[in-house]
């Protein structure tokens, strides 16, 4: 029985280029929605024409209720909704085979990132083991603790370096180029979508190939905040340590443990907003 797990961001999805599209007040997010609709399908059509058995997907942007079932393969099952305990990589677990990340983005401060941002409103950078990290290889290392390799991305022409800088044997689907943060050159989504369900299916096919992502222990995680009364408040957290003005870190030889901490500062920090 072969299992492939999908998180499923909107940003970096095909269509997409401000705000506008991903706040669900915003003007173009029922189109948005679409467009995420769109891609996601696309990845799931080429897992199971690949001949996948299982496919998980979480929904994985804002208040993660983006992706209706319905407009859904039947064979697929679907986690919606935002208050669960792994975020972005909730469901997953060492029962997969593959996991593949769909309208992922670059991290904060990529200057022709579309959306770029990492996480949240309230964070500039994360770095593990001193390393910059975006959201890909943040939760790409989770799939790495289970030993599963990221098979897959489709984000913008940005995040394709990012994505290389992790794992140049990850396969990837380019869905615009960024012009800059808040503009890009959309590709045509028909084009798009073609070319998601032929990567991701010759991504399965060369799973084994593809070594999942690995970080050298123990794991210590820096969040470098916008604002000093968030990294004050984050200090309430036992363990944690202020590196800066606007840094913390968490040092723990578990990385699931540190991804679990690096949420809960996000949840402090999120609270600690001026
Ligand atoms: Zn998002």
């Amino acid at each position: 029985m072969s299992k492939v797990f999908i998180s499923c961001d909107m940003e970096g999805c095909s269509g997409i280029v401000n705000n506008q599209f991903c706040d669900p007040k915003g003007k173009f997010y029922k189109e948005a929605q679409a467009y995420m609709t769109g891609d996601l399908n696309a990845a799931i059509k080429g897992l199971q024409d690949a001949g996948v058995d299982q496919i998980l997907i979480n929904d994985s942007h804002w208040n993660m209720t983006n992706i209706r079932i319905q407009d859904l393969p039947s064979g697929v099952e679907l986690i919606s909704g935002d208050l669960k305990l792994d975020s972005m990589v909730e469901g997953l677990d060492a029962s997969f085979d593959a996991v593949a990340f769909i309208g992922y983005h670059p991290m904060w401060g990529n200057e022709r990132g579309v959306i770029a941002h990492t996480y949240s409103g309230i964070t500039m950078r994360v770095t593990v083991n001193d390393k910059p990290v975006g959201e890909t290889g943040i939760m790409g290392l989770v799939a790495g603790y289970y030993d599963i390799p990221v098979i897959f991305v489709a984000g913008d022409s940005m995040l394709k370096e990012e994505v290389c800088q992790l794992n140049p044997d990850i396969h990837f689907t380019v869905t615009k180029e960024g012009r800059t943060r808040l503009a890009a050159k959309l590709y045509h989504p028909d084009r798009v979508h073609h070319d998601i369900t032929e990567t991701i299916g010759k991504a399965w096919v060369n799973r084994k190939a593809i070594k999942p992502l690995v970080v050298e222990k123990p794991v210590r995680i820096t969040v470098k905040f916008k604002e000093t009364q968030i990294a004050d408040m984050c200090m309430r957290m036992p363990q944690v340590e202020r590196v800066d003005n606007l840094t913390v870190a968490y040092e723990h030889h578990d990385y699931l443990t540190v991804y679990r901490a690096f949420l809960a500062l996000q949840s402090i920090g999120s609270a600690s907003r001026g």
